[in-house]
């Protein structure tokens, strides 16, 4: 599946509670709304009042899963939930998640964001029965482990988790518990939050602030957090390892009010619009974001420049991910129906146009010619990351290689491409200064080509082929 203005498809967002009354798939509901920016092929929740299971789960956005009775009859203290957006398998009822699997008369569920990259391993190991996904998988796997050696969720996750390699964060479900993983790279975000006197695991702060419930601190990377009726408990079920969150949070997929690793968001994607203004200066009469994930860099670069920022194009804020893509004969209509350019703010004027990132270009190449057919008389382009150049195995959907604009390309080349009248790219090493966190806490593979695990280098997702 494709995805609209040149970004990567997002990661998936998991949520897991513990409450003391029986609205903890209501709050989950809630938090998965807080979520939706990360996943919005399907959504789902898992309940349990202790005894019995439910689960509930289709295709479409939070708001359009969920109803008022369905809701009503999601009643328990613990829940997980989930919103997904494909990475692997294909986009359809049965890869929704949480994915249940009865075990021993219990129940388990697990949600799941990120990627395996040992898959083939795991169906040999444990088989493919019912696994169309890395993440059944991983069910199938603790399943089948508390099955045969009749344990308990806790027992066989510390059993099994080791066996698991790429990025996985994780919330699962049985009868009577919620656990919380991270990978030992912790590739992905999972925060921990207080309510009342329960316990709250969020992919992101901001669905913590949503409900209402008060960040306590982030699962660490290789940490397994035990939400259970006697308080909060920690396990490491993993060797040590060196922490790899991905750099891409900060650039395009966390909300910006969210905080990762201590820094906020939307101050790290100001500081990258700085950073840029000071790397790759444009000749320009204005600054215009490309909304909605261009606009922190675009406040950042306008501020640093002294070039003044305008909404020079206006978002249709109704189109998100459900929207129909229109026919082939008006496929180039598309972006206009996103995006309208604001002809009274670009007509005559030197443009500098901000983004945080082009993966495809074929959308922003459409948007160039928009922004030019407006008035505009030079559109200066600066991109507040480096090139995206190569695929991502830690769960983001970016396609293969040759789909990548800048993938074997140089910066004058897509400069072409785009037929803009200049490009500036942000360095890598201005964009994690920008972060203010260390260098070696990122992934930055997609960036730089450089993998901090090995990576299936057969895949057809490597073959680079000709762009047209
Ligand atoms: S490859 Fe890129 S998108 Fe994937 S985890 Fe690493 S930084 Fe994030």
């Amino acid at each position: 599946m494709s995805s609209p203005n040149d970004k990567p498809g997002e990661a998936c967002g998991v949520f897991g509670i513990r409450v003391s009354h029986a609205e903890a798939a209501r709050l989950t509901y809630f938090g998965l709304f807080a979520l939706q920016h990360r996943g919005q092929e399907s959504a789902g929740i898992a309940v349990s009042d202790g005894t019995t299971q439910t689960v509930y789960k289709n295709t479409g956005l939070v708001a359009q899963v969920f109803t008022e009775p369905s809701l009503a009859a999601l009643t328990g203290h613990l829940a997980i939930g989930h919103t997904r957006y494909s990475t692997t398998g294909s986009s359809n009822w049965a890869n929704a998640q949480p994915i249940y699997r009865e075990v021993n008369g219990n129940g388990i569920s697990l949600s799941h964001n990120g990627n395996l990259i040992n898959t083939a391993e795991l169906a040999a190991q444990y088989g493919q029965l019912f696994a169309t996904t890395d993440s059944e998988l991983m069910a199938e796997a603790i399943a089948h482990e508390m099955r045969i050696n009749d344990v308990g969720l806790v027992a066989a996750l510390q059993t099994v988790l080791p066996s698991f390699q790429g990025a996985f964060t994780l919330t699962i479900l049985d009868n009577t518990t919620v656990v919380g993983v991270r990978d030992p790279m912790g590739f992905r975000p999972l925060s921990l939050g207080k309510l009342g006197d329960g316990w709250v695991l969020a992919s992101e702060t901001a669905a913590l602030d949503i409900i209402g419930a008060t960040f306590f601190r982030d699962v660490e990377p290789g940490e397994m957090v035990v939400l259970a009726s006697d308080g909060l408990r920690s396990y490491r079920p993993f060797e040590a390892s060196e922490h790899r969150l991905c750099l891409f949070e900060f650039v395009y997929f966390a909300r910006p009010d969210s905080m990762l690793n201590g820094s906020n968001v939307h101050a790290t994607r100001r500081r990258m619009g700085e950073h840029l203004a000071e790397q790759a200066p444009a000749e320009a009469d204005i600054t215009v974001p490309v909304p909605e994930s261009g606009i922190p860099a675009a406040q950042g670069y306008a501020a640093r420049s002294g070039i003044p920022i305008v909404d020079g194009l206006i978002k249709n804020r109704y189109v998100g991910r459900t929207f129909i893509d229109p026919a082939q004969s008006m496929r180039d209509r598309g972006i206009h129906m996103k995006l309208n350019p604001l002809r009274q703010e670009l007509a005559g004027k030197r443009v500098a146009l901000i983004d945080d990132s082009i993966v495809r270009g074929s959308t922003t190449r459409q948007l160039i010619s928009m922004i030019r057919d407006a008035g505009a008389i030079e559109v200066h382009l600066r991109i507040s990351s480096p090139p995206y150049r190569w695929p991502c195995f830690y769960g983001m959907d970016t396609g293969d290689r040759s789909s990548l604009l800048a993938a074997g390309k140089t910066v004058d080349e897509i400069a072409t491409y785009l037929d803009v009248d200049s490009l500036g790219y942000l360095e890598l090493d201005r964009l994690i200064d920008a972060t203010q966190l260390p260098t070696d806490s990122f992934c930055t593979a997609c960036l730089s080509g450089d993998y901090p695990t090995p990576v299936p280098l057969n895949d057809p997702k490597f073959i680079l082929e000709t762009i047209d």
